[in-house]
C-alpha cells in the first residue's frame, strides 16, 4: 500500500490533521492501533475554552472555536457555547485574572471579570459563599467527544482520507534521512511524510526513526467521575476552581455531571481508576456545588494527560528527518485544541508556514532551554 501523508494515531488530533489535508486534497492515511477516539480523545472532559494567559494559546483557541462553530453546524454534532466560569477565592487570583483577561480581550476574547451574584445567576446551584469574583467568557464551551471525533473521521473519509483502525505503527523505515515506509502489524505502507499524532505514546514513535532531538512528553494518569442524569440546563458552562485542586465540572447532553480535580499519577502507562481520587474528587466538587452531595456517581474512569514540561504541546517539523512531524504533548487541553491543530499541521505541510503562531509550540524549544510560560492547565 502506498500513501503520500500517514499520520499515526486515530485521536481527535490525527483525525483532526486527517480531516484538514483530505479537504486541501491531500492523500493522506490514518493508522490507529485501537479504534478511533480510544487513547485520550473519549477519556475526555469536553471542555472548549479560550482563557489562556499567552497571547499564542488565546489566538489558537480562538480559531479552534471558530471551527468548533463551524463543523458542528455542518455535520450536525454536539458544540455548545455556555461559556467558563473560573470562580476566584482571594485578590491574588483576581489580579491575576485581569492580567489574563486583558490578554484575551486584546485579540477578541468576551472574557470578563463578573461579581459572585451574577455567578449565581449563570449556575444558581453554585455556592457562592467564599469567593469574590469570577472570570466568564460565554463564547467558551463543550463539545461531545464521540460524536465529534467521528464526524470528522466520516467526513475526512467522504473527501477521500483512509482510515485504517486495528492497525499499529511497529516501525518507521528511514534511508538516508528520508522516510521510505511505516511497517504496521498488518503490513507495509510505503509514504514519504509521516505525523506523529500518538500523544501519550508519542516517545514511542519518536525512538522509532532516533529523534536526534529531546522532547519530553509523558504520561500521567487523570481521572474522571460521571453522576446520574439530572434535569437538564442544571450546570451549564464548564465551573474551575483552582482552590479546590483544579476542580473542574460541567453537565452532559445527557445530564449526568462530568468531572475531575488534579490528582496526578505518574509518568505511567497505568490506567486503574482509585479510590483516593473518589473520595477527593467527591470532597471539592460538592465544595463548589453542594447539592452534588445528593447524586450517585455512576462510573469513574482514567486517561492519559501527555504531558511537557511547560503544558505546551510540541507541534512542527523535525528538519534532520525528511519529512517527519510531531503534534503531541497537549498536556490536559488537546481535545479543545483539535480542529486548530489540524488546520496549523495542514498549513505547515502544504506550505511550509502556519497563519496561527504554531512557533509557540516549537518542537526544540526544550533541546534550546527556552520553556515558555506555563500553559492553563487543569484538572
Ligand atoms: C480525564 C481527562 C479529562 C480531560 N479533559 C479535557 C477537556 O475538558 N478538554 C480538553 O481539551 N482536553 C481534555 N483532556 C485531554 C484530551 O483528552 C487530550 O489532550 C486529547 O484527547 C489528545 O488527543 P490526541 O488525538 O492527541 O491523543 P489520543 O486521543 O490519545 O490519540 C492518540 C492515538 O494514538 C494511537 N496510537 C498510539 N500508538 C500507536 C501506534 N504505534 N500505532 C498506531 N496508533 C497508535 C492510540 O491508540 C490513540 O488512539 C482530558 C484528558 C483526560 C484524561
Amino acid at each position: 500500500m502506498n500513501s503520500d501523508i500517514v499520520v499515526i494515531g486515530g485521536g481527535i488530533t490525527g483525525i483532526a490533521i486527517a480531516h484538514e489535508l483530505a479537504k486541501r486534497g491531500e492523500e493522506v492515511t490514518v493508522i490507529e492501533k485501537r479504534f478511533i477516539g480510544s487513547g485520550s480523545t473519549f477519556r475526555c472532559g469536553t471542555g472548549i475554552r479560550q482563557q489562556f494567559n499567552d497571547e499564542a494559546n488565546v489566538q489558537v483557541m480562538k480559531r479552534s472555536v471558530e471551527l468548533w462553530k463551524k463543523y458542528s453546524e455542518e455535520y450536525g454534532f454536539s458544540f455548545k457555547q455556555t461559556g467558563y466560569l473560573f470562580l476566584l477565592y482571594n485578590e491574588e487570583e483576581v489580579e491575576q485574572f485581569r492580567e489574563n483577561i486583558s490578554i484575551q480581550n486584546r485579540f477578541g476574547v468576551p472574557t470578563k471579570l463578573i461579581t459572585p451574584e451574577e455567578a449565581k445567576e449563570i449556575v444558581p446551584l453554585l455556592d457562592t459563599s467564599e469567593i469574590i469574583a469570577a472570570s466568564w467568557n460565554p463564547t467558551d464551551g463543550k463539545a461531545d467527544p464521540f460524536h465529534a471525533t467521528t464526524a470528522f473521521a466520516l467526513h475526512a473519509q467522504e473527501m477521500g482520507a483512509r482510515i485504517l483502525e486495528y492497525t499499529e505503527v511497529k516501525d518507521i523505515i528511514i534511508a538516508d534521512n528520508e522516510i521510505k515506509a511505516v511497517k504496521t502489524n498488518n503490513g507495509v505502507i510505503k509514504t514519504g511524510i509521516v505525523i506523529n499524532a500518538t500523544n501519550a505514546w508519542s516517545k514511542l514513535i519518536n525512538a522509532m526513526i532516533k529523534l536526534p532531538i529531546r522532547i519530553p512528553i509523558e504520561p500521567y494518569r487523570h481521572q474522571a467521575i460521571i453522576t446520574q442524569p439530572i434535569k437538564k440546563n442544571a450546570i451549564n458552562p464548564m465551573v474551575i476552581s483552582f482552590k479546590y485542586k483544579d476542580s473542574y465540572l460541567t453537565q452532559t447532553d445527557h445530564g449526568g455531571i462530568i468531572g475531575g480535580i488534579g490528582y496526578e499519577v505518574g509518568p505511567t502507562y497505568n490506567l486503574t481508576p482509585s479510590y483516593g481520587f473518589l473520595r477527593e474528587v467527591t470532597t471539592y466538587l460538592s465544595k463548589i456545588i453542594p447539592s452534588l452531595r445528593e447524586l450517585l456517581i455512576l462510573r469513574t474512569w482514567a486517561g492519559y494527560y501527555a504531558k511537557t514540561p511547560d503544558s505546551n504541546p510540541a507541534i512542527g517539523k523535525i528538519e534532520e528527518i525528511n519529512d517527519y512531524y510531531i503534534a503531541a504533548g497537549f498536556s490536559g487541553h488537546g481535545f479543545m485544541m483539535g480542529p486548530a491543530v489540524g488546520e496549523m499541521v495542514a498549513d505547515l505541510i502544504t506550505k511550509g508556514k502556519a497563519s496561527l503562531p504554531v512557533e509557540w509550540y516549537d518542537p526544540y524549544r526544550f533541546e534550546r532551554g527556552e520553556l515558555r510560560q506555563k500553559a492553563l492547565q487543569m484538572g
